[in-house]
């Protein structure tokens, strides 16, 4: 050996430190593929011998000649070409041996190993606890060794899920429109649009959601129904959703349903003014006669409904229903269904030979089923559902359908008419003094109102000023909602104003005169109290004067 190094020495008049460097960073590729190749070629069952000792052999030789080789650069390129070819023959060599797939060194072979680096670095997303149709925990794809595309879809589908539940969707929808798809959430009533998806990355999330959810994920047209459940909470309370899929034009459309609002059936917990509640009860428990609960359409009327009918005492009094769906079961009142419109009124006549006291009634298709409930308003207490945006509308849509005026409103009582409002968020509700015009505006000039509430219009921060969502509203602003409703009270004044053909603004006179509040006014009431802000009320009552 010192001789060798004298050698170099003698060639160079002194060992070069960076000659010696590149020497080491490249003998130490060759150290590592000398066991690399004896270990694959027991796994190849290639001659292990042998071509371990080639390996090896070449190597050490090539690193012999260098240092013996009077010109670095040549006994440099002696190494590699010797090393590197015993290794490149071997290569050749094992994968003749071998099945495609597991060839090295080939397009796909850095392909695989780009990928699986790429899937060492997706980190797996664990934000919900996703339970298949039947209840079975969805597991999560294995990291480091799933197909990246995978956890991609997987994580995409946590983060949804988890927004979702989180946000208090009621619905979501993700539709595609060109290369993207829309994604639409409903809180609280309002449909308020997300950022997009890739179309792509939409189909990927919808077709890796059929299987948990119980839908045969090779079809892509036909539209199908399954359930998951999600549970963003430790081990806490899984909310259900229901997922229904369909194949569009541009490409798979899926909703998410999640658990329906609860529908409330006291009359105290819907939101009456207190004049309201009590002149409602008592129209309510005449003994006979009817009343119309009216809105938009989903703004609540069933829960009214149900809630009248709860009024009544369901163990002295017989109550029954006829409603095309039933939203939820009631106790002690025989809930009817009927098929279509055009079986109303028989469904109806068969429910009444049976004498029920109360009879709740959810729409009036036609004139045949409005002369039944006029006929037994006048022995009965009935309740019927209709959809209109104020109690006016609905009172000409009554008088209209039932096509007698005298007979319509006889034993008519008083006509009811809901808007849902959002409650505003308690937690980050922000005050604000209100322009005196627009309080003049909304005939509220004459009184004293120091602050009005409206959403947050700042970002909220913690104590250290970074900024947070709020906890309670998941920064919308409004949590649930609550309804307000005006009531028109049918006087023999009103009665004989209708039966003459009055029209509305001297009919709306007349009601003025009776101190009834409209409904928009009965909103500013719920302004006032700070229950919600002016913004929803001018969001809902434009709303309705579109729909
Ligand atoms: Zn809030």
């Amino acid at each position: 050996m010192s001789d060798i190094l004298g050698t170099m020495l003698a060639v160079g008049g002194y060992v070069s430190p960076v000659k010696l460097a590149v020497m080491v960073v490249l003998v130490i590729p060759w150290l590592y593929a000398a066991p690399w190749v004896a270990k694959d070629a027991r796994r190849v069952r290639a001659p292990e011998a042998l071509w371990n000792g080639a390996v090896l052999g070449a190597g050490a030789l090539g690193v012999l000649l260098w240092l013996v080789v009077p010109v670095y650069a040549v006994g440099l390129l002696l190494y590699v070409v010797l090393s590197g070819a015993t290794l490149s023959a071997y290569i050749v060599y094992r994968n003749g041996r071998v099945k495609e797939s597991h060839r090295i060194f080939t397009g796909d072979w850095f392909q695989r190993l780009t990928s699986r680096r790429k899937a060492e670095t997706i980190v797996v997303e664990q934000l919900v606890k996703i339970y298949d149709s039947h209840n079975k925990i969805v597991l999560s794809p294995p990291p480091g060794k799933a197909d990246p595309a995978l956890i991609e879809t997987y994580n995409l589908a946590q983060n949804l899920l988890h927004d979702m539940v989180w946000r208090r969707a009621s619905r979501v929808d993700i539709a595609p429109a060109g290369q993207q798809a829309a994604v639409r959430y409903e809180i609280d009533g309002v449909v308020i649009p997300q950022a997009s998806l890739n179309l792509a990355d939409s189909e990927g999330l919808i077709n890796f959601l059929k299987a948990p959810a119980g839908m045969d994920a090779q079809e892509r047209r036909r539209p199908q129904e399954g359930h998951v459940s999600v549970d963003i909470t430790e081990g806490g309370h899984a909310t259900d959703i229901v997922l229904t899929t369909a194949g569009t034009t541009g490409g798979q459309r899926m909703q998410f349903q999640l658990v329906k609002e609860a529908v409330r059936t006291n009359l105290e917990e819907l939101g009456m003014s207190d004049d309201v509640l009590r002149r409602v009860g008592e129209l309510n428990l005449a003994g006979n006669g009817f009343l119309i609960v009216s809105g938009p359409q989903r703004s609540g009327v069933t829960s009214t409904l149900y809630s009248l009918l709860k009024q009544h005492d369901a163990f002295i009094r017989q109550l029954v229903t006829l409603e095309k769906q039933p939203v939820v079961d009631l106790e002690n009142i025989t809930q009817h269904t009927y098929a279509d419109d055009a079986s109303l009124a028989a469904a109806l006549a068969g429910a009444l030979r049976r004498d029920p006291d109360v009879v709740m009634v959810d729409q009036c298709p036609d004139a045949k089923t409005a002369q039944i409930i006029c006929d037994a308003a006048g022995r009965k207490s009935l309740l019927l559902g209709m959809h209109a945006t104020d109690a006016f509308q609905a009172l000409a849509k009554w008088v209209k359908v039932s096509g007698d005026a005298v007979a319509a409103t006889k034993n008519l009582r008083g006509v009811l008419c809901q808007a849902l409002l959002r409650k505003l968020c308690p937690t980050c509700r922000e005050a604000y003094r209100p322009d005196p015009q627009l309080l003049a505006k909304a005939n509220l000039g004459g009184q004293q109102i120091d602050s009005f509430f409206r959403p947050p219009t700042k970002p909220l921060v913690d104590e250290k000023g970074n900024p947070v969502t709020c906890p309670s509203c998941q920064g919308s602003g409004y949590v649930a909602r609550t309804a307000a409703f005006e009531l028109l009270e049918i006087t023999d004044e009103l009665r004989q104003m209708v039966a003459q053909n009055a029209s509305l603004s001297q009919i709306k006179a007349a009601c003025r005169k009776n101190r009834m509040l409209y409904l928009q006014e009965e909103a500013l009431r719920k302004v006032i109290e700070g229950v919600t802000s002016i913004q929803e009320v001018i969001r809902v009552t434009q709303h309705a004067k579109k729909s």
